[in-house]
């Protein structure tokens, strides 16, 4: 695999960008390939060394699948040799009960986002890569924003541009000099914490099917994405982690109670975390710039919204930035607003529902026996989920 070409930082702060995105997942990736090819000189800024791992289960909804196609990218799931997804098998307190799903694709996180920056560098997008970028906290007025650019913890060049994009994830980090955008993090938020494991060590959980262990402190998902591996994926109340003692307690403790069995090499695999899940940015945008996917706020990623929301999102910030690239209206910001709550809050009310659902086990019991008796019921939740 060939690495990544990146223009040198000194190239980077020399010129004036049309559009400077910051952060190289779903939204960021998505967002930059649009903005490029509408003839936009765009930067594309990422902190990490791609390909990277990234938290996350890895499953893309049909809702997901079908953004990527109107995006010109769904090129990126056949040449990554993504996994159908057919059915969702979820158990609690060792019931199971089988959803058909009406399509979407699993694949690592790490291989589809170094595929989606590759194709965004195709359509003519500059990639800055290991460079963390932070926005200036400047005055509300002027045709551009400065963005300082880091690398190895030196402020090594400035950045300039007529519009930003923060894709930068959970809490936006890229905007810490910046005070006005304050996160209200949810009290119960969870934290998040995943691995990729092996495939060859694992016989259970069959490709085509996302198996979901539920418990009321948290649940854990598990899906065969491309070469077979296993991708693994939880989100855990924090005080429940502390009873436990570690991430990976809890997450076998999860499985065990809702009798999934634990393969060996998950005893000792290596979980990443992350920082507490459920957030909202009070206000996500600003002059001449828009927060987009995770950076604007994020739900409980149990239904596989996260990754469509960001495409969606990514496609929708460009249209609306693309038309403030001279003159800079706050109505831009208004449009913003408003498109982010159509696109994500809007269409979280399953997600909040299931997500509350899912804390009680008396709820839990009855919707699975509801769904066992009437399947029926489920078709119209995950056909919202997916559409
Ligand atoms: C446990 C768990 C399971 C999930 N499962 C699913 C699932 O199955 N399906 C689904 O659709 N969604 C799922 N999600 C949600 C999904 O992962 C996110 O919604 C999605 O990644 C959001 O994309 P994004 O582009 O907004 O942010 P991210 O994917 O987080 O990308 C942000 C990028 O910005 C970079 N960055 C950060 N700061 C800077 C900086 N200062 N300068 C430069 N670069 C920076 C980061 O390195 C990163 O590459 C899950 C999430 C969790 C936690």
């Amino acid at each position: 695999m060939t690495a990544l070409k990146s223009i040198s930082i000194a190239d980077a702060s020399r010129q004036e960008w049309d559009i400077l995105v910051i952060g190289a997942g779903p939204a960021g990736t998505v967002a930059a390939h649009q903005a490029a090819r509408s003839g936009l000189k765009t930067l594309l800024v990422e902190k990490k060394v791609f390909p990277r791992y990234k938290v996350c289960g890895g499953c893309l909804n049909q809702r997901a699948v079908n953004a990527l196609q109107e995006a010109g990218l769904a090129a990126a799931l056949d040449e990554l040799d993504a996994v159908h997804l057919d059915q969702f098998e979820m158990r609690y307190q060792g019931r199971a009960l089988k959803i058909p799903l009406p399509g979407g694709m699993a694949v690592s996180r790490s291989a589809l986002d170094l595929q989606l920056v590759r194709m965004a560098q195709q359509s003519g997008v500059s990639f800055l890569a290991e460079t963390k970028a932070l926005v200036c906290n400047e005055a509300i007025s002027g045709f551009t924003r400065k963005i300082d650019l880091y690398q190895q913890g030196a402020l090594c060049g400035v950045a300039r541009a007529r519009a930003v994009l923060a894709a930068d994830g959970l809490g936006h980090p890229s905007l810490k000099q910046c005070g006005e955008f304050e996160s209200k993090i949810s009290h119960d938020s969870r934290i998040g914490a995943g691995v990729i494991l092996p495939g060859d060590q694992i016989s259970d959980y069959p490709a085509g099917t996302i198996h979901m262990a539920i418990h009321r402190h948290g649940y854990v998902g598990l899906a065969r994405v491309e070469a077979n591996q296993l991708n693994v994926a939880s989100a855990i109340d924090r005080e429940f982690i502390k009873h436990q003692q570690s991430p990976n307690a809890a997450v076998i403790s999860i499985m065990e109670e809702s009798g999934f069995s634990v393969p060996p090499v998950m005893r000792s695999m290596n979980l990443k975390g992350t920082i507490p899940l459920t957030r909202k940015t009070v206000r996500p945008a600003s002059h001449r710039l828009l927060l987009v996917g995770d950076a604007a706020g994020y739900l409980e990623p149990f239904t596989g919204e996260g990754m469509s929301n960001a495409i969606s999102e990514g496609v929708a910030a460009v249209r609306i930035a693309s038309n403030g690239l001279q003159d800079w209206d706050q109505s831009l910001e208004q449009q913003w607003l408003h498109t982010h709550q159509t696109l994500t809050e809007g269409r979280s009310h399953w997600c909040r529902y299931l997500s509350q659902l899912l804390r009680s086990p008396t709820a839990i019991n009855v919707g699975l026996r509801l769904f066992r008796w009437f399947p029926n019921m489920a078709r119209p939740i995950v056909a919202s989920l997916n559409h």
